[in-house]
């Protein structure tokens, strides 16, 4: 555990004698000194866990024909202010950005503007951009609403934190952390907040956890404004679930493996699974229009990755070491079924696209 942050945490539980869930997952990520993400480097093989787009270029390379289709949309804007909620090591962005350099105008009307909460990835990012110009915000808001805007968060509402509901003989009570025996932390049930309780689906079963995120919400309320006042449309991929349902999905992972939540605090990932049924209500409600919601298998079938990876592997095919062309596409060929296949990440993640206008027809739904 992370003696500083356990300390943090340690003392808010005896200043408030608990910890609300929320809470605790944003400090244990986003604590400005000891969050997990201000460590730095948490993705990739030698990290903690790997996302879409560092499992292959062809991830950012059909989300960036996808970015493109919509500037055309737009009508070739001048100025676009492509933004990245959570951009990681900013892969995702420089891959989308090296497909728009085949087309004219594109890489000059973009203005990148990235939402990042870790100084140290903000430096990964710096680098990996370091050919275009980059903005960096702590929020949404903040980004000039003067311009179009395509918004894209990979794996970064996962990120948000969640509450856990429960109702039982005494009422809806709320998941907090309190203080074990040996100095630990130990989850407990505490009477849950009106607010709280108005999120929750309309049909409910006892004895079941529920998830709802007011942190979800209330960051899709300012994209809304954002999309609202600049004529944008936004594209969310994470993994979760359908239609709200109960279930614990609250997880923390370290190195590849799962570890428990209130272990390893600060050294570990702690992400849930998005109930897109309620983020796309909520969204309707804020008079935003939502997309269906897609598969990520389905959504990158439609943009075109399996043409891609035949381009790509015919490239291969020309080097004259075929022994080596053939583990490259061997490669490849792994990538794309971990994106897309069913009993991977294929199914698991979803994709839902959010705009203001109804002039748009975003691809892939
Ligand atoms: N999109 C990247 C990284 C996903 S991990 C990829 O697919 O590889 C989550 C990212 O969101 C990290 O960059 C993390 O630092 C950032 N993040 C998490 N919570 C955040 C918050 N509240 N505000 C801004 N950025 C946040």
């Amino acid at each position: 555990m992370h003696d500083n942050l356990n300390q943090i945490i340690s003392n808010i539980i005896d200043a408030d004698g608990s910890m609300n869930l929320g809470e605790f997952i944003s400090t244990a990520l986003c604590h400005p000194e000891y969050g997990y993400y201000m460590k730095g480097a948490p993705f990739g093989a030698g990290g903690d866990f790997v996302t879409a787009p560092e499992i292959s270029q062809m991830f950012g390379e059909v989300i960036g024909a996808w970015v493109i289709d919509i500037w055309f949309q737009m009508g070739k804007p001048e100025t676009l202010n492509l933004i990245e909620c959570g951009p990681g090591r900013g892969t995702l962005m420089s891959d989308i950005m090296r497909v728009g350099k085949s087309v004219d105008g594109f890489v000059d009307a973009i203005n990148i503007q990235l939402v990042e909460a870790s100084g140290s990835l903000q430096v990964m990012q710096k680098d990996a951009l370091k050919d275009y110009v980059v903005s960096w915000h702590s929020e949404i808001s903040e980004i000039n609403k003067g311009a179009p805007s395509i918004l894209i968060g990979n794996e970064f509402l996962d990120a948000l934190p969640i509450e856990q509901l429960m109702r039982n003989e005494n009422g809806w009570q709320k998941r907090v952390i309190v203080l074990d025996e040996n100095n630990g932390f130990k989850f407990t049930w505490a009477e849950a907040d009106h607010k709280l309780k108005q999120l929750l689906p309309s049909e409910t079963v006892s004895n079941k956890i529920y998830e709802v995120s007011p942190a979800r919400n209330l960051f899709m309320s300012s994209c809304i404004d954002l999309l609202s006042a600049s004529k944008g449309v936004a594209l969310f991929i994470d993994y979760g679930y359908i239609k709200s349902h109960h279930g614990d999905t609250l997880q923390a992972v370290r190195k590849h493996e799962y570890t428990n939540v209130l272990e390893d605090i600060g050294l570990s990932d702690i992400t849930s699974h998005i109930d897109f049924e309620a983020l796309s209500r909520h969204v309707c409600e804020l008079g935003g229009h939502v997309s269906p919601i897609q598969t990520q298998g389905n959504f990158l079938k439609a943009l075109g990755i399996e043409q891609r990876l035949i381009a790509l592997k015919n490239t291969a095919m020309k080097t004259n070491d075929t022994g080596m062309a053939a583990n490259i596409i061997k490669g490849m060929d792994a990538s794309v079924d971990r994106l897309i296949g069913n009993d991977q990440m294929g199914e698991l993640f979803k994709v839902i696209c959010v705009k203001n206008s109804e002039d748009i027809t975003p691809a892939g739904f």
